[in-house]
């Protein structure tokens, strides 16, 4: 690194603003101390420069316990970013990426496994009438970091207590996450959870005295030990094929939501951190006006009006239920062992077919076999548990190895009833034997490209809509994304994907997806992506790389 920033600041005051490019790479920011402008930004109107702040392992300070592993390294880092961001908030130049409820490797933050601390961060760049101003730019990279590492991110001026919370909550969530196939659960609820959200735009937990703690039913409780906690109970959702009924308002979505959220691990204080899902548990939704290519669907849809061929089918425009069955398939494609639906936004017609439907309408006219009908062979033949919410139709207690009832947010063990209703006959009959599992499909590495007007483009419209080249995909559907920067992480993935050569033509997306899993695992995952673009980002998941994947409408895949 370089030194005199200060000077050179100084210097370049009042000189044309593109001149702050000259200033590009490492500068020595005082003891163990490096700030590295990354990039400088264009013009005083463009996205903040980006700067990194560097602290080796001496001057961070914190107990090597701390950092010992890769699930701790993140959780400090999650930890040390939310104390920077509530450092600067007053510093409108600034832009940090702390992350909301959960804690994943971002760029924003990362820890070294030397203990050493990494902040990324967007400083805009001062420059009235397009000057440079040396002094306020020097203020705001020299004394201003200087002051951020100093009250955030040294051992020192933590404290203790809260930092090895915060380690020790995310590390029983990791730990019990991956408890649970050992288990042969496919989740788990602690008790004293707390589940319902503020608002369904605010992740917060809900406040105030209506809020009723989870409490397991005895015949689903489950003891599991973890690292830091101890020995902690709960509900154990098993394998298999698991209904979640009850009235409506009772509070099923809400169950289902966390569930959904338990593949990622939540800060203290959340209402769940204990609350945890198989790392390869996917939602599933109804998503009408999508785009499928060449996915083979004919499990559930078969003789089309048009004769299409529903094991090769293509569409620019699916139905709620095409859609939601492709969407079932692309997810065990990509290595999903658990479905999440939620009948308030399934496709009912993907779903059920009663018995008076089927007298009404003959089999050779309904080109659907509803799901009731395969997924009991999706778990016994395929080993894909699911997880249903189903207040409005009886047929899946045929099916259901388990029946959860929640009733005023309290769940309970209705297997046994749901067993006895079970045994009068609807006079419904089944119509599929199995679920004949999915095709495995090869992408073209060039239908995935990432550059518009000559450059690399990858931006996300918060959780929405990722811009990813000429493209904008549609991920309103990919309801696990937790925010914008884990949408521009998603982005990046699938560059990294076609970069590093894994989707070459020949491996399928399941082959790829494996490669690059590899790559994204731990810290180093976040230098993978930072290759690509050096940018705020969150490390997503295989199942929503391969989601963005297929809903990009320019997806060809390979015959
Ligand atoms: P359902 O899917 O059964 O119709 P929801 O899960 O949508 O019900 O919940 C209905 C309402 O109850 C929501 O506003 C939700 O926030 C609230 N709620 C859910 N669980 C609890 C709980 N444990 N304590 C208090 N309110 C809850
Ligand atoms: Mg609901």
């Amino acid at each position: 690194p370089r030194d005199g920033l200060e000077r050179e600041l100084e210097r370049l005051d009042g000189a044309p603003y593109g001149r702050y490019r000259g200033l590009t790479g490492a500068w020595r920011l005082g003891t163990g101390r490096t700030l590295r402008l990354v990039r400088a930004q264009a013009d005083p109107f463009a996205p903040p420069g980006r700067v990194a702040l560097w602290i080796d392992g001496r001057e961070a300070g914190f107990d090597p316990e701390l950092w010992a592993t890769p699930v701790r390294r993140r959780a400090l880092a999650g930890y040390l970013v939310r104390c920077a961001a509530r450092e600067a908030r007053g510093e409108r130049a600034y832009h940090l990426d702390a992350g909301g409820q959960e804690v994943l490797d971002r760029s924003s933050c990362t820890v070294g496994a030397d203990g050493s601390v990494t902040l990324r961060l967007g400083v805009a760049l001062p420059g009235p009438r397009r000057r440079i101003d040396g002094r306020e730019a020097w203020r705001l990279l020299g004394p201003g970091l200087t002051r951020l590492a100093d009250r955030a991110l040294r051992a020192g001026a933590l404290e203790a207590a809260r930092v090895r919370e915060f380690v020790e909550t995310v590390e029983d969530a990791a730990a019990l996450r991956a408890a649970l196939p050992g288990l042969g659960l496919v989740g788990f609820v602690a008790d004293g959870a707390l589940l319902p959200r503020r608002s369904g735009a605010d992740d917060r937990p809900a406040r105030g005295a209506g809020v009723v703690p989870f409490r397991s039913p005895e015949e689903l409780r489950v003891t599991v030990t973890l690292p830091n906690a101890g020995e902690v109970t709960g509900m154990g959702v098993p394998e298999g094929v698991t209904l979640i009924v009850g009235g409506g308002f009772h509070g099923k979505s809400t169950l289902l939501r966390a569930l959904e959220a338990g593949v990622w691990d939540h800060v203290p204080g959340d209402g769940r951190e204990r609350v945890a899902a198989r790392a390869d548990t996917v939602k599933l939704r109804a998503e009408d006006g999508r785009r499928v290519e060449r996915v083979d669907l004919h499990a559930f849809v078969d003789h089309l009006p048009g004769g299409a061929d529903t094991t090769d089918f293509s569409t620019d425009n699916a139905s709620g239920s095409t859609s939601q069955a492709a969407s079932l398939c692309e997810a065990v494609e990509a290595g999903a062992r658990v479905l999440l639906i939620d009948e308030d936004t399934a496709a009912t017609n993907l779903m059920i077919r009663d018995a008076r439907m089927q007298a009404l309408v003959a089999k050779e006219r309904e080109p659907l076999t509803p799901l009731v009908d395969s997924v009991r062979s999706l778990h016994r033949d395929h080993g894909v548990s699911t997880v249903l919410v189903m207040g409005g139709s009886g047929d899946y207690l045929d099916v259901a190895d388990r029946v959860i009832m929640m009733d005023a947010y309290r769940p309970t063990d209705a297997t046994a009833r749901a067993r006895e209703v079970a045994a009068v006959p609807t006079g419904r009959r089944a119509e599929a034997e199995s679920f004949p599992g999915v095709v495995h499909r090869r992408p073209d590495p060039a239908s995935l490209d990432a550059t518009a007007k000559g450059r690399t483009r990858i931006r996300s419209r918060g959780t929405d809509y990722l811009v990813f080249g000429e493209h904008e995909v549609d991920l309103r559907a990919v309801e696990q994304l937790t925010d914008g920067p884990q949408v521009t992480g998603v982005g990046l993935a699938v560059e990294l994907l076609v970069r590093r050569g894994h989707l070459d033509g020949r491996r399928t997306l399941a082959q790829a997806l494996d490669l690059l899993e590899t790559d994204l695992a731990g810290p180093e995952g976040v230098a993978g992506l930072l290759s690509v673009h050096d940018e705020d980002f969150a490390v997503p998941r295989r199942y929503e790389v391969a989601a963005a994947v297929n809903r990009l409408r320019a997806l060809r895949v390979l015959r």
